[in-house]
């Protein structure tokens, strides 16, 4: 058969592996410990013979393992591990595969909660140094004899910077460095990261996979591109598997051993049911926030508005080259930032609450919440402004929108 559509895999995807009595969802498998007839086979599943096995739900159960096929089947990739969260994914990657010593090029405009990430890792001795990955220059004036991996979101929240993503993975490839790309913002649904060389793909299925704001959990996928037998941080246990299974291996032992991060059945059930519908959704809430950035982009109370979607914004053509859309990710600066709070008081739809990608539309004021704690500097340096509002668009009717915001900024003066 040909490949399927996202949605036609997803929505069909467990009937296709098989589950118990014909159900058309995995079940919620909710044992900790697995046994075994023969002794042989419980053998076999530790050393890693006994393919598909499990058996102890720290390293994964049926329930994992069926997401973890959909997201690999998102992502076009050759495996994924799920975690408890996109920040635990992120670390297990960090922390895995690099070594005190090593280093690392990050994107500058990457989510707060990574970047505090960045800190931790710079105290246990590996090399951070953090650019504007916009111009490809600025990564390839940063490798150092001992770089060994790039890291860049595809759509930095909440300036929508783009990096330079299809640079960076020449770049990456031409060199031999692991190229992690974040998609969380865009998903499948908008852009797959392996078309510009992705070594590894991080998904916070918490956002846009999940959709309903319900679950928390993170994955990470292996594209396949990369020949691990080169990488030096390999452990000897895991030299033993194929050349291009060698790094999820090991993030997947010792991530989830090591760390203990893991995703339980019920979140990932949850997971799933929200997948389903990704390509609806994100469709949905894209056209949204193209339609509230160009609405907010016209009126005279609004000063800059972030959005790919924009011809006015500097990466507009990398976005229309490579996402289907640009995403329901979108900020903006009120002309006079004194009327921040009254205006957005003043709107009764758009939920005050941080997080992402949820069917309802989220606001929330951006220097004195998120990025507090990173301080003035940080803040300056990333591009974020003391009056920036950044908008997660749902999936509301768009003229319920349109009016909510249209009566708020009458208390912008
Ligand atoms: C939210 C987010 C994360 C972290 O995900 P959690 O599931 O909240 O831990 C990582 N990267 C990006 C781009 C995010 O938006």
């Amino acid at each position: 058969m040909d490949k399927q559509g996202l949605t036609t895999a997803i929505v069909h995807g467990d009937r296709v592996t098989g589950s118990e009595h014909g159900g058309v969802h995995q079940p919620i498998h909710t044992s900790v410990q697995y046994g075994f007839e023969r002794v042989e086979d419980l053998i076999g599943v530790f050393q890693g013979t006994k393919k598909g096995g499990f058996n102890y739900a720290r390293q994964g159960t049926p329930t994992t393992a069926a997401l973890e096929r959909k997201i690999t089947g998102l992502e076009d990739g050759i495996g994924t591990v799920c975690f408890s969260t996109g920040m635990a994914a992120i670390t297990a990657t960090f922390l895995t595969l690099l070594r005190a010593g090593d280093h690392l090029i990050s994107s500058r405009y990457v989510f707060g909660n990574t970047n505090s990430l960045l800190g931790t890792l710079r105290m246990f001795g590996v090399e951070v140094t953090t650019v504007d990955t916009c111009d490809v220059d600025n990564v390839k004036n940063a490798i150092r004899p001992n770089t060994r991996m790039v890291f860049v979101e595809t759509i930095a929240n909440p300036g929508t910077q783009i990096p330079d993503l299809q640079g960076i993975g020449d770049v990456c490839r031409e060199r031999g460095l692991v190229y992690v790309v974040d998609n969380t913002i865009t998903s499948a649904a908008l852009f797959k990261p392996k078309a510009v060389g992705a070594t590894l793909v991080i998904n916070s299925l918490t956002k846009t996979i999940a959709g309903h704001g319900a679950a928390l959990g993170g994955a990470v996928t292996d594209t396949g591109l990369f020949d691990w037998s080169a990488y030096p941080n390999i452990a000897d246990d895991y030299r033993r598997s194929a050349p291009k299974e060698q790094g999820l291996l090991q993030i997947r032992k010792k991530g989830l051993r090591d760390m203990g991060a893991s995703l339980s059945s019920e979140q990932a059930h949850s997971i799933a049911m929200g997948a389903e519908t990704l390509a609806l959704r994100v469709k949905q809430s894209s056209d949204n926030a193209l339609a509230l950035a160009q609405f907010l982009e016209g009126h005279q109370a609004v000063g800059k508005v972030f959005y790919p979607g924009l011809k006015s914004h500097p990466q507009y053509h990398i976005a229309q080259a490579l996402f289907k859309s640009a995403s329901w990710l979108l900020s903006f600066e009120l002309r006079d930032a004194q009327r921040m709070v009254e205006v957005v008081n003043a709107l009764k739809l758009p939920i005050k609450a941080t997080g992402l990608a949820d069917t309802r539309t989220l606001i929330i004021p951006v220097a004195p919440t998120i990025f507090f704690e990173a301080g003035p500097e940080t803040r300056k340096a990333m591009g974020i402004s003391d009056g920036m509002l950044r908008l997660s668009a749902g999936i509301e009717d768009i003229d319920d929108l349109i009016a909510d915001f249209s009566q708020a900024l009458q208390f912008a003066g």
